[in-house]
């Protein structure tokens, strides 16, 4: 079943939408896709306004994200009602991931990004007449193309970035949610942007594609790996710079010595938040063998308590899309036929017409199994009971994926010495997932989970070019490089080379 139903339009070449409520499976809006066309304009429109919006400074572009947040608190209610039917998630994940979350990514930005893009003076080791200048100059319009699993938030804060940058934006939503997207229009249309500044793009992947095409100056793109690649191919054909953030299977390491009552509700937690479909949610679980059978009763124990359904207080919500429910379900079975125990769930919940998929925990897995090699994306919890530290590290990084993990252990020092040996883009000890929320964190995957990076300093300057200013300091009428060459000159460099690496105050000043 096609969860994103193409219906037919009023244009006939024009593609059109259906979403449904992954809860209730009744219809929640219809949207046109936007054509090639349509996004060359819209670029034309944004290349007018940004000069315009990157000569404000920082201080103007902060007031006007300021001003969305005044406008995000005031319609808080309306905006987690359109998520939560777009999503399937409980109200509770909704107002914490997107809505706290998107106040504090804007507040950030607009505050930090002055200090964060100043122009630097830099010290010159060598070229001593030379004064160097490091100015973060904006690259101009950005193409930013984001997932369905936290449609607000994955949209709003690489544009937040963006925008106080002092670049133009595109924005290209999911179609799987393409109403919480276009909020992003509202929300910013209401802190009175000016007109081209920001603007979304309402498609599917034809849409996507149309505007990695189109000619932006980057694309920012969460979502998939196989998707990612595409882009990627696009950007490197046409050189143009991209970031990717893609998928993960993050593995969770429990040592001996930890807390166990914390590492099993973290475990719960970071496997079962917004059921399952989070980039960073704990994929898989490597617990030593001395404490695992207490681990994983505690697991199971705690996971039985889990309410899920919809409405007020529950726990675990619905998937966003059957598609993906199937590719738990098949993960699940494949697990089943090669040997492991399902020890809670491991079924679609019977108990709802929605998209519910029971919080399963699995035991007796390995490395066999798609649930410990692909990325499940849903409430699935392997737990593989491994020897020692040195197995699970090892176990850990036999994945194609890098994109977080967490270490569980009463011993911080060894914590962070274990995180340095997984070859992953962050890893948090004691916690899982929280690396998004903490906005100073640079975020972004190794190996086919991603490229580059978004997130504090080091994700606000990826939205600039970082121009090298450099200014001769002295004067006079030439410098001694440049013409004529002679003899004289090349017996003056080999002795300078000599002196400079050849000798140790050489050495020791270069
Ligand atoms: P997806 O790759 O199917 O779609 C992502 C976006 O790409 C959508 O907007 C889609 O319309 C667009 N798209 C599709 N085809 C395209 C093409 N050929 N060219 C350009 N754009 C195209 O991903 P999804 O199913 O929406 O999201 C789930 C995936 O996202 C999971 O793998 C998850 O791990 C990943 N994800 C990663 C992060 C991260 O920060 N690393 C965060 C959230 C989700």
């Amino acid at each position: 079943m096609a969860w994103v139903e193409a219906v037919s339009s009023n244009e006939p070449e024009r593609r059109r939408y259906r979403l449904k409520n992954p809860v209730t499976l009744e219809p929640v809006g219809e949207f046109d896709a936007q054509n090639e066309t349509e996004v060359s304009a819209a670029l034309e429109c944004a290349r007018k306004a940004q000069p315009a919006w990157a000569s404000l400074g920082f201080d103007a572009r902060g007031r006007y994200l300021q001003r969305a947040v005044q406008h995000l608190i005031a319609r808080q209610d309306d905006f987690v009602e359109t998520i939560v039917a777009e999503t399937g998630k409980p109200a509770v994940e909704a107002y914490a991931s997107e809505i706290v979350a998107s106040c504090d990514v804007l507040t950030f930005y607009a505050k930090r990004a002055r200090r964060i893009l100043a122009d630097r003076t830099v010290p010159v080791h060598l070229v001593k007449n030379k004064k160097l200048r490091i100015s973060y100059r904006p690259l101009g319009v950005v193409g930013i193309i984001t997932p369905w699993n936290f449609p607000f938030l994955l949209s709003l804060n690489p544009t937040a970035q963006a925008l106080m940058a002092g670049n133009a934006v595109l924005l290209k939503p999911s179609e799987v949610t393409a109403f919480s997207g276009q909020l992003l229009q509202e929300l910013f249309e209401a802190a009175g942007l000016p007109e081209g500044v920001f603007q979304v793009l309402l498609g599917d992947g034809e849409t996507g594609r149309a505007l990695c095409e189109s000619g932006v100056d980057k694309i920012s793109f969460t979502g998939s790996v196989d998707t990612g690649r595409k882009v990627g191919e696009i950007c490197g054909r046409n050189l143009v710079p991209c970031t990717l953030e893609l998928g993960g299977k993050d593995p969770m390491v429990v040592c001996a010595d930890a807390d166990l009552e914390r590492a099993a509700n973290g475990a719960v937690f970071g496997a079962f938040a917004n059921s399952g479909q989070v980039c960073i949610s704990t994929e898989r679980v490597y617990v030593v063998d001395e404490v695992a059978d207490d681990f994983t009763a505690k697991v199971v124990e705690k996971t039985a308590a889990l309410r899920q359904g919809e409405g007020g207080e529950i726990d675990v919500g619905a998937m966003v899309t059957p598609g993906q429910l199937e590719i738990v379900e098949r993960q699940v079975a494949d697990a089943v036929a090669k040997g492991a125990r399902v020890l809670a769930g491991g079924r679609r919940n019977p108990a709802y017409p929605g998209l519910f998929f029971e919080p399963t925990v699995l035991a007796d897995v390995n490395h066999e199994m798609e649930v410990m090699r692909q990325e499940t994306f849903g409430p699935v919890l392997p737990i593989m009971r491994v020897r020692d530290e040195e197995e699970a590290l090892s176990r850990a990084n036999d994945s194609r994926y890098g994109l977080n993990a967490n270490v569980w252990t009463r011993d911080k020092r060894k914590g962070v010495e274990m995180a340095k040996a997984i070859d992953a883009g962050a890893v948090v000890v004691n916690d899982c997932m929280v690396v998004y929320g903490v906005t100073e964190a640079p975020f972004g995957g190794r190996k086919d989970s991603g490229i580059g990076q978004v997130n504090g300093e080091v994700g606000l300057r990826s939205y600039c070019h970082a121009q090298a200013i450099l200014v001769d300091r002295f004067g006079g009428k030439a410098e001694s490089s440049w013409y004529p060459h002679t003899g004289r000159k090349l017996d003056r460099m080999k002795r300078m080379v000599r002196w400079i690496w050849g000798t140790p105050l050489g050495r020791l000043l270069s």
